[in-house]
């Protein structure tokens, strides 16, 4: 008898999120650099999907900075409407025409720190389909929350109110950012086994809510702290497939450290 053929893997995908830092002229800078480190480094069949999110203003610069280089463009957030008087926002479409072709929807400083709802994440995730934009959803608990025991409670709410009643193609189509609010910016980082529960949690509720199947099919990153010194015993759990970086995608070198250590866990 023939042996099963291999099944293909998930992909991985390297996000900097540079949340409210770097200025336009200093974004292309940023983005130059890592253009020139991509393109020193041998082609690789598990090189990473590489995206970067520079604030909204910066997003212009990073596009042309980034044209040709392979690494993609993706904005932090979305309003859910497609267009309006929301002053402040700003739609998917405006995303797409400056070369976005990612965004980060439902970070935790936006859930916490802004009073974004899970209605309004989920909301956000199809109006990035509905423009064009691959959504980074991101999901996860509090200290206070997994001191209580919460964490799964909260990673299955979350996920199911984003993911209720999408078809399991837009479902597929997405990516998940498992970030636990105490490990963002605090340079705690989760333990590879608290990273593999919780993508747990989030995969079998994926198939719960669309299907199964759902959860394997799907990327889910973690995020918060991950630097050049903790990402490849991140990576090494075959449920994390990527990350979602802060602090360490602000300079080229830490970021580009990340990035190798993805393509190095194949
Ligand atoms: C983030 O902004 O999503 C994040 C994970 O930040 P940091 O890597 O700095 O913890």
């Amino acid at each position: 008898m023939s042996a099963p053929a291999p099944v293909a893997r998930r992909p991985r995908i390297v996000a900097g999120n540079w949340k409210m830092h770097r200025t336009s002229p200093e974004g292309a800078a940023l983005a130059r650099e890592l253009a020139s480190l991509n393109a020193a480094d041998p082609a690789s069949a598990t090189a990473p999907v590489v995206v970067l999110c520079p604030a909204a203003p910066v997003l212009e610069s990073v596009s042309r900075a980034l044209a040709g280089s392979g690494m993609a463009l993706g904005a932090q957030n979305l309003h859910s409407e497609p267009q309006g008087a929301f002053t402040g926002e700003v739609a998917g479409a405006m995303l797409r025409a400056v070369g976005c072709t990612w965004v980060i929807v439902g970070h935790s400083e936006r859930r916490h720190g802004m009073g974004e709802t899970d209605a309004q994440v989920a909301a956000k995730l199809r109006a990035a389909q509905r423009d064009g934009l691959t959504p980074i959803v991101c999901v996860g608990e509090t200290l206070a929350e997994r001191e209580k025991g919460e964490t799964e409670a909260v990673l299955v709410r979350q996920v199911t109110v984003a993911y209720h009643g999408l078809a399991m193609a837009a479902a597929r189509a997405t990516a998940i950012a498992y970030e636990p609010v105490w490990a963002i910016g605090t340079g705690k980082v989760a333990t590879p086994e608290q990273a593999r529960d919780a993508h747990k949690v989030v995969r079998v509720t994926l198939d719960r809510v669309l299907g199964a199947g759902a959860g394997q099919a799907t990327a889910i990153l973690y995020g918060g702290s991950v630097n050049a010194g903790n990402a490849a015993s991140l990576f090494a759990e075959a449920d994390v497939d990527g990350a979602l970086v802060g602090g360490a995608s602000l300079e080229a070198a830490s970021f580009w450290k990340i990035v190798s250590a993805a393509s190095a866990a194949g």
